[in-house]
């Protein structure tokens, strides 16, 4: 099942009803957050992905959470990198190999990166975020010479919350600038110490030629598309994920609404000029 750039939408039979997935490989990244890879118990389940959409997530009994596709697992299933902050998240969270759990999706909309070839790609993320941003750096990776300067900034509240870090030396490796920073440092750290904004004045980039794609809290989004702005970035070259909460999926509960915008539908990818004014709305 290929995370490719094109965007992909659950067909009429998919949308409600989740079918059965098997859980392939159960990996804890860090304390409390697992990444699962998962492929449809019936091949004809499996839908293209692309990066910045989403899966609901069911766990039979309990209930069902929209999670993120982290990327593509060694045998070609969906990754999911969740965070157990509940009863849902949880249970997917204590999941072992060969547990069957429901699935339906793809929902929601991408990262725009095909549209910023050429450019340079800065990804910045706070926390879980670099989950649904992960696929945007593994696919630019994959076409290093079809981007220019990419870098990713990265921040976590302590050094031990922080995800993939494994893998951040291989991105070195293939030209990416990554910059890593946590709120609270301990005696382990001697990186960088700040909130993810304080990091753009590290970045090497060209700021007219920048394209920019940021997940993580509201609040770090914020901050991070007005920095990027104030130095000159394009304001419609920012891309942010929002995240509220979910039900439906498919723009008809209304649970996730913003305004004029089905966070479900229309996002959860939205270009920062389009949600700036809407992300003032506090979340009931
Ligand atoms: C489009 C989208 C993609 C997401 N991708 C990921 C992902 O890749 N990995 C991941 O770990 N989580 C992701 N989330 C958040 C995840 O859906 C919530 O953590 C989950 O719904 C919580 O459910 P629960 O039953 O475990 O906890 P609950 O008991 O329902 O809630 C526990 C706490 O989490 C908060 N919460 C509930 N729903 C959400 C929500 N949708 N977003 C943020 N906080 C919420 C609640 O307000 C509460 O404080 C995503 C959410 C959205 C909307």
């Amino acid at each position: 099942m290929a995370v490719g750039t094109e965007r992909a939408a659950a067909s009429a039979d998919d949308v409600w009803v989740p079918r059965p997935w098997v859980v392939r490989s159960a990996t804890r990244e860090i304390g409390d957050t697992v990444t699962l890879e998962i492929e449809p118990r019936d091949a004809s389940a499996a839908r293209p992905v692309a990066p910045g959409q989403f899966m609901m997530l069911y766990i039979f009994g309990v209930g069902e959470v929209p999670i993120s596709v982290s990327g593509t697992g060694p045998t070609s299933g969906l990754l999911h990198t969740v965070r157990d902050v509940g009863a849902v998240t949880h249970a997917l969270c204590n999941l072992g190999v060969g547990d069957v759990l429901g699935a339906r999706g793809p929902f929601g909309s991408a990262w725009p990166i095909d549209e910023h070839k050429g450019c340079d790609v800065v990804i910045a993320a706070g926390g879980i975020g670099l989950a649904p941003l992960r696929p945007v750096v593994r696919h630019v990776l994959e076409r290093r010479g079809e981007y220019d300067d990419v870098v990713v900034l990265y921040g976590s509240r302590q050094p031990d919350q922080l995800l993939y870090t494994p893998e951040f030396e291989r991105w070195r490796a293939a030209g990416i600038q990554v910059e890593v920073t946590v709120d609270h440092a301990d005696q382990t750290w001697d990186g960088h110490i700040g909130v993810v904004p304080t990091l753009v004045r590290h970045a090497r980039f060209q700021v007219d030629e920048a394209a920019a794609f940021l997940c993580g809290p509201e609040v770090m989004m914020r901050f991070m598309a007005q920095e990027l702005v104030d130095r000159g970035v394009v304001p419609e070259r920012i891309h942010l994920s929002l995240e509220r909460n979910m039900k439906c999926a498919v723009g008809m509960c209304g649970r996730c609404q913003l305004g004029p915008e089905f966070l479900c539908l229309d996002g959860p990818v939205f270009p920062w000029t389009r949600v700036e004014r809407l992300m003032a709305v506090p979340e009931l």
